[in-house]
């Protein structure tokens, strides 16, 4: 099974990928920058070589990168609508370099404008900013519907992708957190809500899984993420989840509170519930 979590790269990417390791990960998502901050460091091409090197050696699964939240595809002002847009610019040319797979961003929140603005905001950065040539493939995330968030239906996920006019370029990245809070109900309906994916998106779309418990319940439209097993959904939702047959080949990667130590813990905890 291909499990990992938020791994630091401010030490290198090297090293970052040894940390994965020493929590028992196969694959791992990093912030393409500091997430509150903006300054970029100029790519070590010797660190990436040497990451390369080892994540070859140990048969490491998909690099996920994840934009910074200062970023708002679907703002109402311009010099964040400019800085989103340099910021993925840079991102992309850097992440293509590093060999990464996926670029995670959150579609953006409209700030009182509504659903069809955000949208059409939201689309027009893509298009302006992914041509479909890139390697690196760019992944939606649902999102819980807090505030003014765009992207919490799939529905909403279908029509940014598809005003882009390359809906083939794009894929998602589902948040068990997120999904439950916008009102999915994936502890006792799970195959329905995969069903309903696959009927609006198509599954293929589905790319990667962001494995979060919640602190709140279905349909809050909250955004607080809970360590495995403490939340809403409990640890009998996460094993539903992960030896689900249209999820367990997805990467899934860990977002909870704790740092290293407890994504060790939860990593050894979801071996456990997999089953061969
Ligand atoms: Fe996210
Ligand atoms: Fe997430
Ligand atoms: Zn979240």
């Amino acid at each position: 099974m291909r499990i990992g979590a938020f791994i630091s790269i401010s030490r290198g990417y090297e090293r970052a990928l040894k940390d994965a390791l020493s929590i028992g990960a196969n694959t791992m998502q990093f912030f393409t920058r500091n997430p509150r901050g903006s300054a970029v460091k100029a790519l070590d091409e010797r660190d990436v070589g040497k990451m390369e090197e080892l994540r070859k050696r140990e048969n490491f699964g998909p690099l996920v990168a994840h934009a910074p939240y200062t970023l708002n595809m679907a703002t109402n002002k311009k010099e964040t609508a400019d800085f989103t847009m340099r910021v993925l610019r840079e991102d992309l040319e850097k992440l293509e370099k590093v060999g990464t797979e996926y670029l995670v961003i959150h579609p953006g929140s409209h700030l009182g404008d509504g659903i069809e603005a955000g949208i059409d905001r939201i689309s027009a950065v893509l298009k302006e900013v992914v041509t479909g040539k890139e390697r690196v493939m760019v992944l939606l995330e649902t999102m819980a519907g807090m505030g003014s968030e765009v992207g919490y239906t799939f529905e909403q996920l279908y029509d940014i992708m598809d005003m882009t006019g390359t809906p083939e370029a794009f894929g998602v990245c589902a948040d068990t957190c997120h999904l439950y809070g916008a009102g999915y109900d994936i502890k006792e309906h799970l195959d329905e809500v995969l069903d309903e994916f696959d009927k609006i998106l198509g599954l293929e779309k589905l790319r990667i899984v962001h494995l979060n418990d919640s602190k709140f319940g279905l349909g809050s439209r909250k955004d607080r993420h809970a360590n495995l097993g403490e939340g809403t959904l409990g640890l009998e939702t996460m094993k539903k989840v992960i030896n689900h047959e249209a999820l367990k080949d997805r990467a899934f990667l860990l977002e909870t509170p704790g740092g290293m130590e407890n994504y060790k813990k939860e990593i050894e905890v979801l071996k456990k519930l997999r089953e061969k």
